[in-house]
């Protein structure tokens, strides 16, 4: 049994070599790349979904580089200490990912055996996520209409995603854990003094969620330096500044040889209200 469900009939999918499958007999084939799509809306498919292949590559070679890897080392710890042995995870828009990967390898170096999956809109960021070969299952979907069965997951991880607090309700168990990264005022405000003229800092969103409680937060922070216009640019376009600027903006960046700016994050904990 798979930890998704039958995006038709909502029945548990079996995975198979080369599809999933429910009792039903209705059947999803999985990619090339691993990924299964079980998004049924496809009244849209001549627009791509999600991130755009420039914007995940560039987010997946600036990841790759280590400049996020203590915010991972941080969600690698929360998930060792608050999620059970055995337990259920599920990476809510994980993206190419750079984090529960990391994750997943974090926990079998210490011995905890925990299964995860992955949902996420964009194809192209499922193919990427399929190369790293790392053994966790990943459907193409909305995260507002997670492929997931009631209460079936010990802890959701919304790591710059959407925020879909209805849909993570629902598919948590009880007591389960809603792990939220979010960008303090402070992030990236070396790279917007760049890019802008008037910076400005990030709004930081409220701490309660309807149904859940907040148990814990941690603030994570670390300046880092990038020496080659190439990483600057791979920050520069995983950002959505680089969606919202226009050419006059955007060259400011390309001679751009070196950057010094801060990561600023804050990852809060939930616990499902009983
Ligand atoms: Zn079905």
């Amino acid at each position: 049994m798979s930890l998704f469900i039958c995006p038709v009939c909502k029945l548990e999918l079996t995975e198979q070599e080369k599809l999933y499958k429910c009792e039903n007999g209705h059947c999803f084939d999985k990619s090339k790349f691993g990924y299964v799509n079980l998004l049924q809306s496809q009244k849209s498919s001549a627009k791509r979904h999600g991130d755009d292949r420039l914007m995940v590559r560039a987010r997946r070679d600036f990841l790759n580089s280590g400049a996020y890897g203590f915010l991972r080392e941080a969600l690698c710890e929360a998930v060792e200490k608050y999620v059970p042995e055995g337990g259920k995870v599920l990476d809510a828009g994980c993206g190419e990912g750079y984090y529960s990967s990391g994750i997943k390898y974090g926990l079998e170096n210490s011995g905890k055996n925990v299964e995860f999956c992955g949902v996420d809109i964009s194809k192209d960021a499922l193919e990427f996520f399929g190369k790293r070969k790392c053994g966790i299952t990943c459907a193409v979907a909305s995260i507002f209409e997670l492929p997931l069965a009631d209460e079936s997951v010990d802890c959701v991880l919304n790591i710059f995603s959407p925020e879909a607090d209805g849909e993570f309700y629902r598919v948590l168990k009880r007591g389960g854990l809603l792990i939220r990264v979010i960008p303090l005022e402070e992030h990236l405000y070396g790279l917007k003094e760049v890019i802008y003229d008037e910076p400005y800092f990030n709004e930081v969103p409220s701490a309660e969620i309807d149904g859940f409680s907040c148990i814990a937060s941690e603030q994570l922070e670390s300046k880092f330096f990038l020496n080659t216009n190439d990483i600057i640019q791979n920050l520069f376009k995983m950002t959505p500044y680089y969606y919202k600027t226009g050419i006059d903006d955007q060259k400011k960046i390309e001679s751009l040889d070196h950057l010094e700016t801060e990561a600023s994050f804050e990852m809060r904990i939930f616990r499902k209200e009983i």
